[in-house]
């Protein structure tokens, strides 16, 4: 029997069910919504949860697609699913955990006594570090963003090459490949042994179709390509960003992007303009160095130092 929460699967079924977390502020019962998927063989066992940061909606649009085109008795060992993992965020339509204002992807490995966000963290991580591979579906919240699978590890982590294989079957065209901070399930879930990948389905909140579609695809290339499903993925190789620079405003007004996301920019290229309300234009910010134009702040009006946009750079190909 394959088992998460509520939801139980003999070989060859496929059940729903919850995964309690806790109580909500009126003594009812909080349970995340799960998905089992056991394969009439035996096989791989592969984790995915979406929702971890709660407006980032595109990976419950690729669960929602993915799980009923999965049937049991084609498939080879075991799926787990949290399809919504910040619950108390996802039901306020905002990014971080409203009970105790915190990032969920900041606290993994979890605390089964600490916050609200440290015991969602941990009843998931289990199930994660249960699996031989987990995909962590997110998005770039607000802000407008490309397609791309981040590797968090860290180049010198022994898992890294799993992870950085793991990312190119998924296959969104871009990697992110740069270590990420603490708390992190990209980043906690290797240093147990589990290859594990964070794909980013664009960006600005979402129910995007092009991202969504783009997840499905990536989910079913991995499926293929770790023996669940037969057949072959189309392995193509991916634009890879191992740094990030990020740029602020160096003046309050409204900012015009003068490329696109997805461009390749050279160092001293204009990324955006300032102008004041009246269009005279009071600030032109350039590009430090060469890359990949990759993420942009969403609303046009900023005050001095405020966030504005992304490259990646030292980017080759994967
Ligand atoms: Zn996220």
């Amino acid at each position: 029997m394959t088992t998460l929460g509520t939801a139980t699967a003999a070989p060859g079924e496929m059940d729903t069910g919850r995964l309690q977390v806790g109580e909500s502020r009126d003594g009812s019962s909080v349970g995340l919504p799960v998905a089992v998927i056991n394969g009439a063989r035996e096989g791989k066992r592969l984790y995915v949860q979406a929702a971890s940061d709660g407006d980032e909606l595109n990976g419950v649009g690729v669960v929602r697609r993915v799980v009923p085109q999965l049937d049991p008795a084609e498939l080879a060992g075991e799926i787990l699913i949290v399809g919504i993992v910040n619950y108390h965020a996802f039901q306020v339509a905002e990014h971080r955990n409203p009970i105790d204002d915190t990032k969920m992807n900041r606290a993994y490995p979890g605390d089964e006594n600490g916050t609200s966000s440290e015991r969602i963290a941990k009843a998931t991580f289990d199930a994660a570090v249960s699996a031989d591979l987990v995909i962590d579906l997110h998005q770039g919240s607000t802000s407008r963003m490309i397609d791309e699978t981040r590797v968090r590890c860290g180049s010198r982590h022994r898992l890294h090459r799993e992870c950085l294989e793991l990312a190119k079957t998924f296959g969104c065209g871009y990697i992110l490949d740069q270590k990420g901070p603490d708390g992190q399930l990209a980043r906690a879930a290797p240093d147990e042994g589990v290859p594990t990948i964070d794909p980013e389905l664009g960006g600005a909140v979402g129910w995007d179709e092009h991202s969504i579609e783009l997840g499905v695809q990536g989910v079913f290339n991995v499926l293929r390509e770790y023996g669940f499903l037969d057949g072959q993925s189309e392995i193509e190789a991916q634009v890879r960003a191992s740094g990030f620079e990020q740029y602020g405003a160096p003046a309050g007004g409204l900012v015009d992007f003068q490329v696109d996301l997805g461009e390749r920019v050279s160092g001293g290229d204009t990324l955006f303009t300032v102008t004041d309300v009246f269009g005279t234009e009071k600030e032109a910010v350039t590009a430090d160095s060469d890359g990949v134009f990759w993420r942009t702040r969403r609303l046009p009006q900023v005050a001095t130092g405020e966030y504005v946009c992304s490259v990646g750079t030292n980017v080759d190909t994967y």
